[in-house]
């Protein structure tokens, strides 16, 4: 159980309004580490073993996510719960969920330093300890061959290539990352564009200078686990609900 729960007044009335919760403060936490882009880029997240899976209503951005506005899709888009429409996007979404039992939540984003890393054909380096989560954990997909849209191939193709790792650098576009949880995909998501900067800035300075591979396992195996990534959650979703009042008020008034 994650300790975002004891930030609220309100306990959650199930699982799945917890869930919710933290999807939407998933969204808040991105943007404010300015990952969302317009009304670019998807987080979801399902319930484990669920066949649906849940997300902000197409055309809002990360920083319009509030509980009323979320959707219940099944893995053919139709939308199950929700009055609007979800985006044809979200096909990459049930391609992973699909093909990994493990991933509960899924992170895709245009974030601009991962990009600029991708765009320049450049995998991630192990420079930063922080990345050590993605040591032969992450892939690299160099067949952009246009927009993610519902049938057309290509999230069948990103979702082959991520196959069991953690995470996809995908060029002239993005990344996708995924986790057990909701706290998992996002704190990989903001580590992996954390790690994008200082490589660039590395790369800008001086020849790269990876760590050993023993520290890099011993690294991810501290950094990997559940508790890090849920005590990292809460520090950005305090610091968020501090930030964005409104956000708390429509949090609680979910219950
Ligand atoms: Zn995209």
């Amino acid at each position: 159980m994650s300790t975002v729960i004891q930030l609220f007044a309100t306990e959650p009335a199930s699982d799945l309004q917890r869930m919710q919760r933290e999807l939407v403060l998933a969204h808040h936490i991105l943007d404010r580490e300015g990952q969302g882009l317009d009304i670019a880029g998807h987080i979801t997240a399902r319930m484990p073993g669920a066949e649906t899976f849940w997300s902000n209503r197409f055309r809002l951005g990360f920083d319009e996510a509030v509980p009323s506005e979320l959707h219940e899709a099944d893995m053919n888009l139709n939308v199950l719960q929700g009055n609007g429409e979800i985006s044809p996007a979200l096909d990459l979404h049930a391609a992973v969920y699909r093909r990994r039992p493990d991933v509960n939540a899924i992170v895709h984003t245009h974030a601009v330093n991962a990009l600029a890393l991708a765009s320049i054909g450049e995998p991630l380096a192990m420079i930063d300890q922080q990345a050590s989560i993605f040591f032969e954990d992450i892939t690299f997909f160099n067949e952009h061959k246009g927009v993610f849209l519902e049938g057309e191939g290509e999230t069948n193709m990103v979702a082959e290539a991520l196959g069991q790792n953690r995470a996809a650098l995908l060029k002239n576009h993005g990344i996708v990352v995924v986790g057990a949880s909701v706290q998992e995909a996002v704190i990989g998501a903001q580590v992996l564009e954390s790690a994008a900067r200082a490589q660039i800035k590395a790369m800008a300075a001086g020849t790269l200078d990876p760590l050993p591979v023993p520290a890099a396992r011993q690294s991810k195996k501290f950094l990997g686990q559940k508790d890090i990534f849920d005590w990292k959650f809460d520090y950005y979703a305090r610091r968020v609900l501090r930030e964005r009042p409104d956000l708390r008020e429509a949090l609680e008034s979910r219950g």
